[in-house]
């Protein structure tokens, strides 16, 4: 039996993008089925966990914030380092928003160091459908998508359009990461103890 059908498997899933674009509103409307209008301006991260279950597998979505520190560009590190999925959101009314994905992408991957960075799953969220002064449409965010080797979603965290439905995309994709790299990691760890079993025979595992 593998691992992941004994365990709940905690996932880590980093939401980023500009500031004001909806992260923590799409993440509460997901974890505690609410919504505010209200702009928050604490700083300091955080995140929200949800129990999911995909395909039989118990998931445990751990899902991060950056909690306005976005607003001093570079993240950082510890925040980024061993996530499993990451999620760029942009404002479908604000160019703006969209165009700065490319950089927000970028800073994942260098700061986040992710293993096999070129099939690293993001998803790419197109928030505040709700709003009728779309500056983004959804082909051309369509387009970017299929460049870079992104899933595409759009929806509302005000009217909890395709919210849900987005992070069960996320957790899937993050999954299919887990499982990718605990097998590798699996492998790698029976190769570097086989050896000194058989030299010294002193073992343990
Ligand atoms: P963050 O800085 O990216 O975490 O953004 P927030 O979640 O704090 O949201 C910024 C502002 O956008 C707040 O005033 C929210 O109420 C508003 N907002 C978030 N999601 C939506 C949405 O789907 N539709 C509309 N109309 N407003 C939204």
């Amino acid at each position: 039996m593998t691992e992941w059908n004994i365990h709940p498997i905690r996932l880590k899933v980093i939401v980023i993008g500009n500031s004001g674009v909806g992260k923590s509103s799409l993440m509460n409307r997901y974890v505690n089925h609410r919504f505010t209008n209200m702009y928050r301006s604490t700083v300091g991260t955080d995140f929200l966990q949800k129990e999911v279950n995909i395909g039989g597998t118990t998931i445990i979505l751990q899902i991060w914030d950056t909690a306005g520190t976005e607003r001093f560009q570079s993240l950082g590190t510890p925040l980024y380092r061993g996530s499993h999925c990451c999620v760029l959101v942009f404002d479908v009314t604000s160019k703006l928003s969209f165009s700065a994905l490319d950089m927000w992408r970028k800073e994942f991957l260098i700061q986040g160091d992710p293993p096999d960075a070129a099939n690293f799953p993001f998803i790419v969220l197109g928030n505040k459908t709700d709003l009728n002064h779309r500056e983004v449409s959804h082909k051309q965010a369509l387009q970017w998508c299929e460049e870079i080797g992104a899933h595409y979603c759009e929806g509302s965290a005000k009217l909890d359009d395709h919210v849900e439905n987005t992070f069960i995309k996320v957790a899937q994709a993050g999954l299919q990461q887990y499982k990718k790299h605990t097998l590798e990691n699996t492998g790698h760890f029976q190769i570097t103890c086989k050896q000194p079993r058989e030299t010294h025979n002193n073992c343990e595992c």
